[in-house]
């Protein structure tokens, strides 16, 4: 019979397909298929079966193939994807096909799933007849005679150079390799047994407790712990229920780097549960193979970053989303959606609980726990006895004068900290040597052509570079508007630093850790173990550090140039300044030894720092949602920003004044802004303007949006590229 198809295509167009088939059935909506687009042929899904069409017969193509080999997607996710489209206003289509792996997004799937694996032959040596230092060996023979076969992946995992004695292996006959055509079940890399559990503290009991009697279904926690106060434990104990029940749990964490870590750590706890992680840093055929494992419900603990929200879980019981305040859970591109949302989304439309665990959460979730639609779970203490908080204070820059950045305070502190053989850690989040290089003679300050914005000063590279945009040129030898050679580099980034403590600290081993330094594939993972092994005493770096990394011996945190965020435009700036230093500060003292934070600042008696003196997080969120009450900003309000760039910044304008007007008829319960340029106008060689959207009724907002996107896909703007961010979070 034939059939009409409704189908998602990878099209900035808001609708769907009409294609016809013979042989498909409602079993095939969520399958993938190849159908010819004007010229093209491309790969869509099948979304709904239809009875007719409102096109006539003779218009409507059949589709060329329906893509049996990948098993269809399943209709709660279609309905997850449904949702973002509808609630981020984006064509379904580019939402689908932002969530599939890129492979699934190819029509090449001759090879899809073709796995290499390795089967033990009975000629290879027995562990025993191994020399102990043919280490890799040892270590692949080990693992490939866990289970029948043996990924190809899941072994080179174990060591570097696996590859070459895989091949060795190979060449003497102790392994067959084949390939697979499905992808099958993982044998976790790690085995072993369980570790024995660290008795719960009171606090984390009563977490569990409370989470233990909650009626079963949908509910959203709020997990609000400090640093170290054992939130992990807290999620590796509630994992483990759900494993018992027979559930997969999805843990969404905002950073790849942070990924490893914590896959060690739920894989050392469930030595033979198949964990897999889903994350940029995996190449095309690992992300596939682990997506598919989700897929299948062999995997049944996930980890990933923000896309893997998206990943099919069938039998999932839990989602716990890390550090749920970070902002690179909003994708800020392309689809702009925040994973962290589509997390409680998803927990909603299937019916199970969501964890949201952070130790500064977003003033958004913590509002929902004030006002009860979350449950407030706190940590107040840190997990291990001895670790004490540590202290934090502020060293008052109006009356110490620095000596090229730092003052004398935090340099006593540093040599003290030296000498007792301790580790402390600057934190400057600036990358490069100096954010702006001046002409003394004339003012001149190196811009960036292409952007808004300054050059910054790489001294090392002998380069400037442009931030935003990652335009590059070298260091001029006169000012180019004066002619004047004496051109000097203005304030300190985390290479001025570095040379500065050098200075001061000629015996010291320095270590810098910033995007620079670690670009390297395994850099940071080297410079990490580093600093583990005690072969570093002066830490500096940008946030890259002050996140989830657990040194011992770092005892002192100094934090240099904060005072930006005080008097920002942007109204999140004291929330994400609050939570950084929350976040530095937490990696002092993680051990026995007290912490010390010194936070240099000209504004010592403010607030932000008064909270943070006493650590509470909970003081500072009130004060701030106070203010964002009084202000009338989110959470009290809902938002949306119309982007517009062009070649022209009139360009930009105009359609944003057009789009306003088309708002006009319906805006009782709508604030609209007028349009203004972004806050950075020029990025990239493109103007950018903005118009910014409000209502106090989230639904109020949606309706508006619904209708607003309708009419502004039908505006003639060919000259200028539009979006839509709900929920922005940078403006
Ligand atoms: P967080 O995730 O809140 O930063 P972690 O879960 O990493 O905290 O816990 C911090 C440290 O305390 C870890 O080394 C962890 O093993 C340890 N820990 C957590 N809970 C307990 C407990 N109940 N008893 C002993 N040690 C614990
Ligand atoms: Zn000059
Ligand atoms: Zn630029």
């Amino acid at each position: 019979m034939t059939r009409i198809l409704k189908i998602a295509l990878d099209v900035p167009l808001d609708t769907l397909f009409d294609y016809r088939a013979e042989d498909v059935d409602a079993e095939d909506v969520g399958r993938r298929v190849l159908v010819s687009f004007g010229r093209r042929k491309m790969v869509g899904m099948i979304v709904a079966l239809a009875g007719h069409s409102d096109y006539p017969a003779a218009q409507i193509k059949p589709v060329l193939k329906v893509f049996r080999d990948t098993p269809a997607l399943s209709p709660d996710i279609l309905r997850l994807l449904k949702f973002c489209a509808d609630y981020y206003h984006h064509p379904l289509g580019e939402v689908i096909f932002t969530a599939l792996p890129q492979r699934l997004r190819s029509d090449q799937t001759s090879s899809l799933f073709c796995q290499t694996s390795y089967v033990l032959n009975e000629t290879a040596p027995q562990l025993d007849d191994l020399p102990a230092r043919a280490l890799v060996k040892r270590k692949l023979l080990h693992q490939l005679a866990r289970g029948t076969t043996t990924a190809r992946e899941t072994l080179l995992a174990l060591s570097p150079s696996a590859g070459k004695y895989l091949k060795e292996m190979l060449a003497a006959g102790w392994i067959t390799e084949q390939q697979d055509s499905h992808p099958k079940i993982l044998v976790p890399a790690i085995s072993g047994t369980a570790p024995e559990l660290p008795t719960l503290n009171p606090e984390q009991a009563a977490v569990i407790e409370r989470f233990a009697s909650a009626p079963a279904g949908f509910s959203a926690s709020l997990l609000l712990g400090i640093t170290g106060s054992g939130k992990t434990e807290i999620y590796l104990r509630l994992t483990a229920t759900q494993l018992e029940l027979g559930r997969q749990v999805l843990v969404l964490v905002p950073e790849i780097n942070l990924t490893p870590q914590l896959e060690a750590r739920f894989q050392s706890r469930f030595p033979d549960v198949p964990v897999v992680s889903l994350h940029s840093s995996l190449n095309n055929s690992e992300r596939l193979h682990h997506w598919l494992l989700a897929q299948s419900g062999q995997a049944r603990i996930v980890l990933g970053t923000r896309l893997s929200i998206f990943t099919p879980l069938p039998e999932l019981g839990l989602i716990i989303v890390d550090e749920e305040h970070d902002s690179s859970f909003k994708q800020q591109d392309g689809l702009r959606y925040s994973a962290r949302d589509m997390a409680a989304a998803r927990a909603k439309q299937r019916n199970i609980p969501i964890l949201l665990g952070s130790a500064t959460p977003a003033l958004e979730s913590y509002h929902n726990a004030l006002s009860g639609r979350y449950r407030l779970l706190r940590l107040t203490k840190r997990a291990v006895e001895e670790a004490q908080l540590p202290t934090i204070r502020c060293v008052d820059m109006r009356s110490e004068k620095p000596d090229d950045g730092l003052s004398a305070t935090l340099l006593h502190a540093l040599a003290e900290n030296l000498e007792h053989g301790r580790q402390s850690l600057v934190f400057i989040n600036r990358r490069g040597y100096a954010p702006v290089l001046m002409c003394n003679q004339c003012g001149w300050l190196a811009p960036c052509l292409r952007c808004s914005s300054r050059l910054v000063v790489h001294l090392r590279e002998r380069r400037m570079r442009c931030h935003h945009c990652g335009h590059e040129e070298r260091i001029p030898r006169a000012c180019p508007d004066c002619g004047n050679p004496d051109l000097a580099p203005l304030g300190h980034g985390t290479q001025r630093l570095e040379d500065s403590l050098a200075q001061h600290f000629p015996a010291a081993r320095i270590l810098r850790i910033d995007r620079d330094s670690t670009r390297r594939k395994h850099a940071l993972k080297e410079m990490l173990q580093e600093v583990h092994e005690e072969r570093v005493d002066i830490l500096v770096g940008t946030q890259i550090l002050a996140k989830g990394h657990d040194f011992k011996r770092l005892t002192l945190v100094g934090a240099l140039n904060v005072d930006g965020a005080l008097y920002s435009a942007d109204f999140r700036a004291a929330e994400r300044l609050f939570a950084q230093l929350m976040q530095v500060a937490g990696r002092a003292g993680r051990a026995a030894e007290p912490g010390t934070v010194l936070i240099q600042t000209q504004f010592p008696d403010h607030p932000l720092f008064e909270a943070l003196r006493h650590q509470d997080y909970e003081a500072f969120a009130k004060d701030q949602l106070t203010e964002r009450k009084q202000a009338g900003f989110p959470p009290f309000c809902h938002q949306a920003l119309l982007r517009a760039e062009a070649t022209h910044l009139e360009t930009a304008l105009l359609f944003l004044r057009q789009a306003k007007k088309l708002a006009a008829p319906n805006t009782a319960e709508i604030t609209l802004y007028d349009p203004v340029p972004a806050p950075m106008a020029r990025l990239a060689g493109r103007e950018r303007a903005q118009l910014l959207v409000q209502a106090d009724s989230r639904r109020d907002l949606q309706n508006f949006l619904q209708h607003w996107n309708a009419a502004l896909m039908g505006l003639k703007a060919r000259q200028v590229r539009w979006s839509l961010d709900v929920d922005p979070l940078d403006f």
